[in-house]
């Protein structure tokens, strides 16, 4: 059986990813410090448990597991933390994929599939966003990102890494067998805060502005399900195979529709069939008005559809995983 090592394979996507690899017929191999990741979240596969900037544990781990891919989504991601503390982030982010790189070469494992942002292009006032999109970070979460990618094409020329690397827009959702979820500590992220609203874990939502120029003045992000997220990944593993990709080295995922603050509070009510409390407050710094993702590019090389990723399902699955027995926040 192919095996296939996951980096962040604790985390919120990188678990998703180890069950949607175990059915693909692969064997998931997780290497996470569980820094942020959850021990309870790797259960396809078995785990090594390390430090990504331990060059000498990474290549040990290459060498033992031999995977036929790397997908590599341990990282910190959070913009506001990453303003208040850049060295983390660099060290986390930049440092970790350098040695993670290095080791790759050193082993001969050729494969590599990177975790980048729309971070990286930074507030573009609601022009779409693709791969042509100018990179301008905005906060040093999206610098690191940007200088990751930037390392990876001098890695790809000159050592010949086979990598694919994906800007993400508004990962959501849950495992729709509500098996595995979102979960960060602390929760920053709209769709499981706004379902912790509903269940009365936390107090009311705080929506950051309404005075944006949108149409009802809240902000419009391009919502992606975790399911489908991870299905380009592991359409990624062949692909990279194929002489195309030497010629993408990026695609975006998203699904070219946005939704507001406030349809996001409204649908929500509609599938839960209970009220969001929430109050209106002020931006929050670093958000821009619109991120929206143009994906042809995405549908024309990887045959990817993004079919879970209706505010019915995302909002759905989420909340289905919420009111498991057991759930605390
Ligand atoms: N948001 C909000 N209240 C919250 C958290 C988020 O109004 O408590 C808004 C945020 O301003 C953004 C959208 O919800 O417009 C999505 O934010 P999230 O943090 O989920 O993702 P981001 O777009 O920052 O990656």
């Amino acid at each position: 059986m192919a095996r296939v090592l996951v980096t962040g394979g604790g985390g919120y996507i990188g678990s998703h990813a180890c069950k949607v690899l175990a059915a693909a017929g692969y064997e998931p191999v997780t290497f996470d410090n569980f820094g942020t990741g959850w021990r309870d979240a790797v259960r396809f596969g078995p785990v090594i448990e390390g430090d990504l900037r331990d060059r000498d544990a990474i290549e040990a781990a290459l060498r033992e597991v031999r995977p036929e891919a790397v997908l590599h989504f341990a990282a910190r991601i959070e913009v506001g933390a990453s303003v208040k503390d850049p060295a983390g982030y660099w060290a986390n982010n930049f440092s970790s994929a350098q040695s993670l790189f290095d080791a790759m070469v050193a082993t001969g494992t050729g494969k590599l599939v990177f975790s980048s942002t729309c971070a990286v292009n930074g507030d573009l006032d609601g022009v779409e966003i693709d791969e042509t999109s100018p990179i301008n970070p905005e906060s040093p979460y999206g610098a690191t990102k940007a200088a990751v990618e930037l390392m990876l094409q001098g890695y790809v020329r000159a050592y010949g890494l086979q990598a694919l690397t994906f800007r993400y827009f508004n990962v959501a959702g849950a495992d729709p067998e509500a098996e595995l979820g979102e979960q960060h500590q602390p929760e920053t992220h709209l769709i499981p805060l706004v379902i912790q609203a509903i269940r009365r874990d936390r107090a009311a939502l705080k929506v950051f502005g309404t005075d944006y120029p949108t149409r009802d003045g809240t902000c419009v992000r391009d919502y992606v399900h975790v399911r489908d997220l991870v299905a380009a990944h592991v359409a990624a593993i062949p692909y990279l195979d194929r002489p195309a990709a030497a010629r993408v080295p990026l695609i975006c995922l998203g699904t070219g529709r946005g939704m507001t603050v406030k349809e996001i509070i409204k649908a929500a009510e509609a599938i839960t069939g209970a009220p969001v409390p929430h109050e209106m407050t002020d931006r929050r710094p670093g958000d821009p008005a619109s991120l929206i993702c143009g994906s042809a590019l995405a549908r024309q090389e990887l045959n990817w559809e993004p079919v879970h990723s209706t505010p019915e399902q995302m909002i759905g699955d989420a909340w289905r995983w919420h009111q498991r027995p057991g759930y605390t926040c």
